[in-house]
């Protein structure tokens, strides 16, 4: 029995550090106009537990010796399930009063990734994208071809209405007004307070491989097709074992042209800056030629790490030394540092 018991700390410490780096999960729901005097205390607080949820159960996995890639898989389909994120559930709306949802998912020791786009009937997109990577010889499907394909392998399919909200409609109607003012452009920027939402997920295992899952439904009123930053791979989600694991919200059109997610890495690979450095750096940049987001990033090492650089992002992280979930920017993020 004593026996027993001082294995049960071993093995648990064992599965916690491996590889010289500690097991870690970062995970967020959105970055942009967090108006603290706009939520309230209950808003918050269901915030938080939905943020708090995802996080443990994806680094309880990891703690018990499960895969980066199953721990970002089960944190993104947690935040995909609650209406809370513009993802799966709380997806937005299209200009034509649907959803068309965006998934990818990357794995860092080899590079391997699974991408969809644009897809109506899908309960969790980030399953698909991960079957995706490894059902098929593809790396992104879209639209119909994408639903058949999860119908073969026999994901969760729902009606589009079951996507329905009624906080994003009100965010739709917005943005059709808004956009009376714009007729040129494809996608409408309505106060981001009611577009944010995209939900991400990076994770290190106790092998030390990466992994990083991101889904959305894009943004608010998007039409003609528009697909965004996150299932472009090296846009909104990027995994690679040399160097960091990233998954970003944002304006993805920025994401896109400044290949945000794998710039972060190469910063990491080819300058040698720390991870936070790096992200810093990129989400800086990002704002001077008028991109707004944020990233959450876990290096090869097992550190932790964001950057935005909007009011707040929604983020929690945990590993060895604990839990952090936070909305809004802290004064030291506030200060720059
Ligand atoms: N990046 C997402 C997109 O552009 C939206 C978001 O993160 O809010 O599709």
């Amino acid at each position: 029995m004593k026996k027993l018991l001082l294995a049960i700390p071993f093995c648990l410490s064992a599965s916690v550090m491996a590889a010289g780096a500690p097991v870690g999960i970062v995970i967020h729901g959105g970055a942009g106009t967090i108006d603290r005097s706009k939520m309230t205390e209950e808003q918050r607080q269901d915030y938080e537990a939905t943020l708090t949820k995802a996080v443990n159960q994806g680094y309880e996995l990891l703690a018990a010796g499960g895969s980066s890639l199953d721990a970002v898989t089960l944190a993104v389909t947690v935040l995909e399930d609650s209406p809370l994120f513009n993802a799966g559930k709380g997806a937005v709306y299209t200009w034509d009063e649907n959803h068309e949802l965006d998934a990818a998912i990357m794995t860092g020791q080899d590079r391997n990734a699974g991408a969809v786009a644009s897809v109506t009937n899908v309960k969790n997109p980030i399953l698909l994208a991960r079957a995706v990577m490894e059902k098929s010889d593809h790396v992104m499907l879209t639209g119909i071809g994408a639903e058949q394909f999860a119908a073969a392998q026999q994901l969760e399919l729902v009606d589009n209405s079951y996507f329905n909200t009624e906080f994003r409609y009100e965010a739709l109607k917005k943005a059709k007004q808004a956009r009376q003012k714009l007729p040129q452009q494809a996608t409408v920027e309505v106060d981001p307070g009611w577009k944010m939402g995209t939900v991400g997920a990076v994770a290190i295992d106790n092998t030390g491989n990466l992994a990083a899952a991101t889904s959305t439904g894009g943004m608010t009123a998007k039409r003609w097709g528009r697909v965004g930053d996150v299932p472009v791979i090296g846009a909104g989600n990027f995994a690679d074992n040399s160097s960091c694991a990233v998954s970003g919200t944002g304006h993805g059109e920025y994401f896109i042209r400044y290949n945000v997610a794998s710039d972060i890495c190469a910063r990491v690979k080819y300058q040698g800056k720390t991870a936070a450095t790096a992200a810093n750096e990129v989400i800086t940049e990002l704002l001077q030629v008028g991109g707004t987001g944020g990233v959450i990033v876990v290096d090869n090492k097992g550190e932790l790490s964001w950057a935005f650089n909007t009011q707040g992002m929604y983020r929690a992280k945990r590993n060895y030394a604990g839990t952090v979930v936070e909305i809004f920017a802290t004064e030291t993020e506030k200060a720059g540092n």
